[in-house]
């Protein structure tokens, strides 16, 4: 008998019908004699619909509160999915994060869980009952609910599936897999078979939804295998896991885009010691990730402008930080760009071939698409581009990378070397 995680998405669940195939879904792999614990996620559009309710009533709503808001949307699927399991006449039990034991540390809204205390879900198990967890929440030392940020119930899923030494963790989605493109934007991406954690992390993190890139820290770490599946059809999904021989050796092995963000930039600001660090502390300690930042000459002798990417809920806040801080840095000017995406090519190949930057840079070119930043990695180059083309770059880039083909004999893309 093995015990197996499975975690369903938002457009799994997303109305009654859906809930019961889910459950019909479950209950066979039950008959077929495995124990299994699912976790599930908000009906589609609720979180939305929840952090809309929450700003009705005031634009900054109060992080814990928020929580305890939106950790409702989870507790409604998994009461609605036991209700259906139990009227097929079977036994499951629900379990908020609370319940099931998931403990996190207290930032609300990005909780990381530290903790999964496994023995309610192990007694509810060897009663023979179908475990069904609210995926994306947990609860912090001092009792308070906590989320675990936007597509949490991946990570949910994927730390039961550690903890509980569960031989894999389902992933059951909208889409068949991890595809080299976002499929809903590029109609040429391919899915993949296998993929390693290293190159999923940065997809993950550079802005394909399909796994939340936590989870994949956690695969990783703990040596989880992930299956990302349809939950509409059977087909064969994607393979999350160690790097290995059989893998398919690509230069490029995805493309990613994330429109969440926006550009600022402080100009004119003087280039001495210590300026990046009296520009960057105040947007730290208000708690704002920054991304890309790049630092170059201003067209006046002794003064640079600094440019930075940070979430785009946080851009007004961040400009108004910078405001605030202008006057004290002499005759700078402060301007933004929300209208900016990310657009990133991944993979391992990149390690050991030259040219791929250049290919990118081209490639863009080509479409008159202006790179208005760059950033790299071991296994990544991201540029930062006019929010308009996004589509339009994703799929270039997919064509120049020929990331429709899966190339024989292993795949490896001839790139032309760069010249020394
Ligand atoms: P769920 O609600 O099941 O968690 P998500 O919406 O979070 O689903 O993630 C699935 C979506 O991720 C797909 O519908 C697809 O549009 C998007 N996506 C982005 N990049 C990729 C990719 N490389 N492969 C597969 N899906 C991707
Ligand atoms: N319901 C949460 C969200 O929409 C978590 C998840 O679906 O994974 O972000
Ligand atoms: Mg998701």
């Amino acid at each position: 008998m093995a015990l197996v995680v499975q975690k369903y998405g938002g457009t799994s669940v997303a109305d009654a019908k859906r809930i019961n195939a889910v459950a019909e879904r479950v209950l066979t792999r039950k008959q077929a004699g495995d124990q299994l614990v699912v976790v599930l996620s908000a009906r589609a559009g609720e979180t939305d619909r929840l952090i809309k309710l929450g700003c009705e009533i005031t634009d900054h709503p109060d992080p814990r509160e928020m929580d305890v808001l939106l950790a409702t949307g989870e507790q409604t699927t998994i009461a609605l999915f036991c209700i259906a399991v139990k009227a097929m006449g079977s036994e499951a039990v629900s379990m908020t994060g609370y319940q099931a034991g998931i403990k996190t540390d207290g930032h609300f809204g990005h909780a990381r869980i530290s903790w999964i205390q496994t023995q309610p879900i192990i007694e509810s198990l060897q009663e023979g009952k179908i475990v069904v967890v609210a995926g994306f929440q947990g609860y912090d030392d001092n009792g308070n609910i906590t989320t675990l940020g936007r597509g949490g119930s991946d990570t949910t899923a994927v730390a039961l599936a550690a903890a509980l030494h569960a031989g894999v963790c389902e992933i059951y989605t909208d889409v068949e897999g991890v595809f080299t493109a976002d499929p809903n934007v590029c109609s040429r991406a391919r899915k993949l078979d296998k993929i390693s954690y290293e190159e999923m992390m940065e997809l993950a993190s550079m802005g394909a939804k399909v796994l939340h890139h936590r989870s994949v820290e956690f695969g990783k770490k703990y040596d989880v295998p992930i299956m990302v599946l349809s939950s509409f059809t059977d087909a064969p999904g994607t393979l999350v896991t160690r790097e290995d021989e059989t893998m398919e050796k690509m230069v490029v092995s995805g493309i990613t885009y994330n429109k969440n963000e926006g550009r600022v930039t402080i100009t004119n600001v003087p280039d001495q010691p210590g300026i990046a660090a009296q520009v960057f502390r105040p947007i730290a300690a208000a708690s704002i990730n920054v991304d890309l930042i790049v630092q170059g000459a201003s067209g006046i002798p002794g003064r640079a402008n600094i440019s930075f990417t940070v979430p785009k809920i946080n851009y007004d806040q961040t400009l108004g930080i910078l405001g605030s801080l202008a006057p004290d840095l002499g005759d700078c000017q402060v301007m933004g760009d929300p209208g900016i995406a990310k657009v990133s090519i991944i993979g391992l190949g990149m390690r050991s071939n030259s040219g791929v930057a250049t290919k990118m840079f081209e490639t863009l070119a080509r479409e008159n698409i202006n790179i208005k930043m760059i950033a790299t990695s071991e296994i990544k180059i991201s540029c930062i581009i006019d929010e308009k083309y996004t589509e339009l770059a994703v799929r270039v880039l997919h064509d120049a990378f020929e990331l429709d083909r899966k190339s024989p004999g292993g795949g490896n893309i001839q790139i032309q070397e760069e010249k020394q």
